[in-house]
């Protein structure tokens, strides 16, 4: 592997801020994250981000097939170079934006090891493209920056516990990996990172139109953090009043003065079940259509 600082110097290229790059320049590192991700030669691999090739490298030599889908269109020659020289040839490079990627287009009817440094701009959103996705992902070893893998894993009561805990809790089990400090990527970025493992769960409580609403609410209970549940959901864009979220709560067998943050999942899932009974689950929509 070519110090990424020299493979972009050889190209006149600059890393780009806007797109996360901080590469790992760390070979041992990087060997380290995708034997964790204990991918077999029958495996498909999906990598988000391969920027010049950490990951991907190790993983070609592992997998039967990577698929890497990379945003940056100016990094393709030097990826390709780069696995060239390692003599690998069963990576497929995608030049897209894996927020807009048809995930099954890749997967057809198998299932995938994900891998990826995440770009941190975006890391939250890979996550929910990954979660609704979970149909089509046998695990996921990714790495972000520190603070928000200890969000994702935060249990509830505290201050990290927040949206994407609540969502990822509901439907994985998440595992810390290990942490890679900041010396070990160009350029240095100001943070740490850390690995984390995401297993998703074979059954969860809801799916479809229910598991989509769960999301609904856990999102409009977070979107005013420091009221209490009963006013954040009223106001939300749920769509309802202080009255029904009162209502809601006390049939979910939740004290309507909590907040969002001290609620776990199982909480979240009750009060999502009461709200569905008493039909509120479409009020939103239907008050969009009054305004039309
Ligand atoms: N995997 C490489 C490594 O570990 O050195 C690069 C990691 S770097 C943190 C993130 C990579 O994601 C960059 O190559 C960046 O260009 C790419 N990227 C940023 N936004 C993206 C997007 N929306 N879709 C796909 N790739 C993206």
């Amino acid at each position: 592997m070519t110090y990424p600082g020299t493979l972009l110097k050889r190209q006149q290229l600059m890393a780009r801020k806007e797109l996360g790059q901080n590469f790992l320049s760390d070979p041992k590192a990087a060997e380290k994250i995708v034997n964790k991700a204990a991918i077999s030669e029958n495996d498909l691999v999906l990598e988000i981000g391969p920027g010049l090739g950490a990951l991907t490298v190790h993983a070609a030599l592992q997998a039967k097939r990577v698929v890497a889908v990379e945003k940056d269109t100016r990094l393709a020659g030097l990826l390709t170079g780069e696995l060239d020289l390692a003599g690998i040839d069963n990576v497929e490079l995608i030049n897209n934006d894996i927020l807009k990627q048809d995930l099954e287009a890749i997967a057809k009817d198998e299932k995938m090891v994900v891998i990826g440094n995440l770009p941190y701009n975006i890391s939250s959103q890979v996550l929910f493209k990954l979660v609704e996705n979970r149909h089509l992902v046998k695990r996921a070893i990714l790495m972000f920056q520190k603070e928000l893998a200890q969000r994702i894993a935060a249990p509830p009561g505290g201050r990290d516990y927040g949206r994407l805990s609540a969502v990822i809790q509901y439907c994985s089990t998440v595992k810390t990996v290990s942490d890679v400090p900041a010396h070990l990527f160009f350029p240095k970025p100001a943070v740490d990172s850390r690995v984390i493992e995401v297993t998703f769960s074979k059954e969860t409580r809801f799916s479809g139109e229910k598991e989509r609403f769960l999301f609904k609410v856990i999102k409009a209970a977070f979107s005013k953090r420091r009221k209490t549940l009963r006013n954040s959901l009223a106001g939300s864009e749920l769509g309802i009043d202080t009255s029904q979220s009162r209502m809601a709560l006390e049939n979910a067998g939740i004290d309507p003065a909590r907040r969002a943050e001290t609620l776990g999942v199982e909480e979240y899932t009750e009060l999502t079940e009461a709200l569905w009974t008493m039909g509120m689950e479409g009020k939103d929509e239907q008050r969009a259509d009054q305004d039309r």
